[in-house]
């Protein structure tokens, strides 16, 4: 049987890089990734990428492969590789309810399913992202009329986009930090339409204001959350899960009382599928 060396947002001679958050940058001397994710990669490092459009075979040595959108931020993907024993999936981070700025996750089918649990707990059940939405616009109003200037805070890399866009789309004007500008940039170089200025009404900052994230007073997350797990693991229909990341050992726990046969896995850890 023929073996696969490939760091999956780790190390190995070659890897595959999912997006551009630093705590998912590879380590290979030569990493696949998107263009998007390389643009965004190279503000925080110079590794040598090779770009992979969505949906299109490439090869990995002898395997083949193909990348899927995943819905998570700019760029991010997740890789399904054909193997001698079946194909197998990995997620990246995901998140199957559609954001306004990111392409909507696509999910194959495959024997091997290796799956972010970062939320991978019941109590962890995030509102619909127009929900969330709806929740910062009342913020922005109740402020606004307060006659003070409404501050969000987001991670750079994804979140701050969001908020702009949402921010955008009811009208209200937008500044934002250097790093948020810097980062949209390049979200806007891919076709996201966003618009920022000078004095906006509202302001997203990297840090601080009121948090914006799926540990934060408004939820509104870019990960998918419990429900949305099993949903993946469901569309995915894989003979054998591996959970990652997070609340993995909880998470592949839940996934055997439910009859699947799941494993914890740290990163980096060599993989026997079989
Ligand atoms: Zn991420």
């Amino acid at each position: 049987m023929r073996i696969l060396t490939l760091g999956l947002d780790g190390s190995g001679e070659f890897a595959f890089q999912s997006h551009a958050h630093t705590d998912h940058f590879a380590n290979g001397r030569l990493i696949f990734a998107t263009r998007p994710t390389i643009f965004l990669s190279h503000l925080r490092n110079s590794r040598y990428y090779i770009p992979v459009d969505f949906g299109k075979k490439f090869y990995i040595g002898d395997f083949k492969a193909k990348l899927y959108p995943s819905g998570h931020i700019l760029g991010s993907s997740g890789i399904k590789i054909w193997l001698d024993e079946g194909t197998l999936y990995y997620t990246g981070d995901v998140k199957v309810k559609k954001l306004r700025t990111v392409e909507r996750a696509k999910l194959p089918k495959a024997d091997f399913l290796i799956i972010e649990s970062t939320f991978g707990l019941p109590r962890f059940t995030f509102p619909d992202p127009r929900e969330s939405e709806k929740v910062i616009i009342g913020i922005v109003e109740d402020l606004i009329d307060r006659g003070k200037v409404p501050t969000f805070m987001a991670n750079p890399y994804g979140k701050a986009q969001e908020i702009i866009k949402i921010l955008n789309v009811h009208g209200y004007s937008v500044s934002v930090d250097r790093e948020i500008a810097k980062v949209s940039k390049f979200y806007m170089k891919f076709g996201v339409r966003l618009k920022f200025e000078k004095e906006g009404e509202v302001k997203v900052s990297s840090s601080k204001g009121i948090s914006v994230s799926g540990f934060g007073r408004i939820k509104l997350s870019n990960h998918a959350d419990f429900w949305e797990l099993l949903e993946i693991v469901e569309r995915v229909n894989p003979e054998k899960v591996f959970t990652v990341y997070g609340h993995a050992e909880a998470f592949a726990k839940i996934l055997n009382g439910l009859g699947y046969e799941a494993k914890s896995i740290r990163r980096n850890q060599k993989l026997e599928v079989w």
